[in-house]
């Protein structure tokens, strides 16, 4: 094995040791009240099953700080297997997921505090993976060293840094050296005893420990010796001293402007009821993040996702108005959904921005001036005419960094339309989760030497925060961001809003791409589930016929169904979601999907139906005669069939005959 290889192992080991001592109390809280309605409540303990399964059910635990909390912060960590939002106090303070299960209760105690602890959980994974029995698996009071946690952040953040950063790099060996010299600073404890409790504590020691013959038993509870603690901030202190000094060396390069995100597939592996869940826990997360960390920002694309929120729970849509004011939460995209964009028709993706654009113009006072669309299958020559016209200036998407065969060539580039508008697009390639990514080394280093028009302008975007399923920005992740802004050799993080980031770009000099955007992955996504495409279809025609014809009615009857019309398009353009129309979803999608097409195509033909009798009734006819009328805007041959036609010969209004047999 390399020598840095081994050094970085050795390194590893340790602070994965070291993470036990941030723990100073915990106090396990059991006797939960479970329940599927609300109403009738049964006992459930720690380590039980769920005693029924729903969606979604119900746990609360009604509790008080003990008075050995005194004078310390309080954390609650639980975990119920199944995705959920938490809400303490009746507030709603986050989402309940493998990667959030810990939730600050106070900042400083008094001992005596008392909480209502309500979670609503559903027994599925964030991808919408079943699991079969979940539990009540953990749930306790913590209190936590937040000076150790800091500094176990400050020498993660080396070590992360060292792992990544290529073997010829010398900068690798430079920060090795320097966090094993921090490191000589912790003074682990010397008892065997105490040594054994506390690395049972951590899963990484426990597993080291268990994993050999006959295991040592460990005695006692749990201690964190104050002597062990203190070293191990004299360590974070010295690794933040020496980064300085490297930092004269080896000053940053480059720069990455950061966004907040979770991409929230509004149905994929879960149907749409449960995408309505996901919007809550992942927005009270955000929020409380928010409310923590005055520089985190944020975007969330999608007009239907804050219609859906606005709905489910209002007050947290109001908070979320509160931070778009106050310059931490971005509203992006302007359309009403991350809409399939290969078949949509134009008319459709007209009214995806028109509809997008309205409902944030009236709820946050402002359009959207960007595209986000990091994940749809490819994308029509049309797009940028149609962005244009409708005040988006700026596309971003990574999906075409997907190509199998033919490597798209750019990350910063003029795409032009088939007209000739010409938008600025980007995209960026992280090789940790692309879209969904996080602030470690891997990403910030990777998505750096992968942008391709750093000679052009010296800045990327990158996104970060759980998703596909929801979820989000995690606080350690926020906490990485303070140690990597300004970190030696790396570029320099900064986080922003995507329209400042693309205002930024100069607006002459980049390359060029003439054409459609098409994605060499996704396969059959023009003919998979042929049903939901032909009824998206269908429904598209429906909706201009039924506009066209509610038009002319209109000048008869003064009477036009627009609220109906507007529900009609809500329901079409939310379906053409870039898993639901490119046939990406599971078969329970398709159903509720139908259903919804269904309901437009009836209420369609009714508005027809209504406004062309109201038409009929106006035209004042001497004989029998069957009223033909052309939407279009051009003229069309036609062939009618038709039972119970009148007797006799026909002739057009103008006198021309009209040749029929029977
Ligand atoms: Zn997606």
């Amino acid at each position: 094995m390399e020598k840095l290889e081994q050094a970085i192992q050795r390194l590893e080991l340790r602070l994965g040791e070291l993470n036990t001592f941030k723990l100073i109390k915990r106090s396990n809280l059991t006797g939960w009240l479970f329940s599927i309605d609300k109403k009738n409540w049964q006992v459930l303990h720690i380590g039980e099953k769920w005693p029924v399964q729903a969606f979604p059910c119900y746990f609360m635990k009604e509790f008080t700080i003990p008075e050995e909390f005194k004078g310390l912060p309080v954390r609650l960590q639980v975990w119920v297997e199944g995705e959920g939002i938490v809400y303490i106090n009746g507030k709603p303070v986050g989402g309940l997921d493998p990667n959030h299960r810990e939730f600050r209760l106070l900042d400083l105690a008094d001992g005596g505090e008392k909480f209502t602890v309500l979670i609503e959980a559903v027994p599925r994974g964030p991808f919408g993976s079943y699991v079969a029995e979940p539990h009540l698996a953990q749930s306790r009071l913590v209190s936590i060293d937040e000076s150790v946690e800091s500094a176990l952040f400050d020498l993660y953040a080396v070590l992360d840094a060292a792992k990544n950063l290529p073997d010829e790099n010398d900068l690798k060996e430079v920060l090795i050296d320097a966090l094993d010299s921090s490191l000589s600073l912790v003074k682990f404890p010397s008892n065997t005893g105490d040594y054994l409790v506390s690395v049972t504590e951590n899963p990484f020691g426990s597993r080291m420990i268990f994993g050999v013959w006959n295991p040592p038993v460990p005695k006692g509870e749990f201690i964190s010796p104050e002597e062990t603690r203190k070293s191990i901030v004299e360590a974070g202190k010295k690794m933040k001293e020496l980064l300085d000094k490297i930092k004269t060396q080896y000053p940053p390069v480059g720069n990455i402007t950061l966004t907040g995100h979770s991409h929230i597939d509004l149905a994929w592996l879960w149907p749409m009821s449960e995408t309505r869940r996901k919007i809550r826990r992942t927005s009270s997360t955000v929020i409380s993040l928010m409310d923590r960390y005055s520089d985190f920002k944020y975007n969330q694309s999608s007009a239907q996702i804050y219609a859906f929120l606005k709905e489910d729970e209002p007050e947290l849509y109001e908070r979320v108005k509160e931070k778009v004011k106050s310059g931490q939460w971005e509203p992006v995209g302007g359309m009403w959904v991350e809409s399939d964009c290969n078949l949509t028709s134009g008319e459709s993706l007209v009214r995806q921005i028109l509809y997008a654009q309205k409902f944030f113009e009236k709820e946050f006072g402002k359009r959207c001036k960007v595209a986000w669309l990091p994940d749809a299958f490819g994308f029509t020559w049309t797009l940028p005419q149609i962005f244009k016209k409708a005040g988006i200036d700026y596309f971003l998407t990574t999906k075409i960094n997907w190509n199998e065969t033919n490597k798209f060539p750019y990350d910063l580039f003029f795409w032009q339309g088939l007209d000739g508008t010409r938008i600025i697009a980007h995209s960026f390639l992280n090789p940790g989760q692309g879209y969904n990514g996080n602030i470690q080394a891997l990403d910030i280093l990777g998505t750096w030497k992968n942008y391709r028009q750093k000679a052009i302008y010296p800045d990327t975007l990158l996104s970060f925060g759980f998703g596909d399923g929801g979820g989000g920005p995690t606080r350690e992740m926020l906490e990485m961001y303070k140690r990597f802004k300004e970190f030696p050799g790396f570029p320099r993080l900064k986080m922003g809003f995507v329209e400042e980031f693309f205002e930024r770009v100069p607006k002459e000099g980049l390359p060029v791409w003439d054409g459609e955007l098409y994605l060499e992955l996704h396969r059959g996504t023009y003919t998979t589930q042929s049903k939901m495409k032909k009824a998206n279809r269908k429904v598209e025609h429906l909706l201009y016929t039924a506009e066209v014809i509610a038009s002319i009615g209109y000048l008869i009857t003064r009477r036009y169904p627009q609220e109906e019309l507007t529900a009609d398009w809500h329901k079409l353009l939310r379906n053409q979601f870039h898993d639901i129309l490119p046939g990406s979803s599971i078969k329970e999608v398709y159903k509720d999907a139908l259903r919804e097409l269904k309901e437009v195509e009836d209420s369609t033909n009714r508005i027809i139906e209504e406004s062309l009798k109201a038409i009929a009734e106006r035209l004042k006819l001497d004989r029998e005669a069957i009223i033909v009328f052309n939407p279009n805007s051009f003229p069309r041959d036609l062939r009618y069939i038709g039972n119970n036609i009148p007797s006799g010969n026909f002739e057009l209004p103008d006198g021309r005959p009209v040749y029929m047999q029977e």
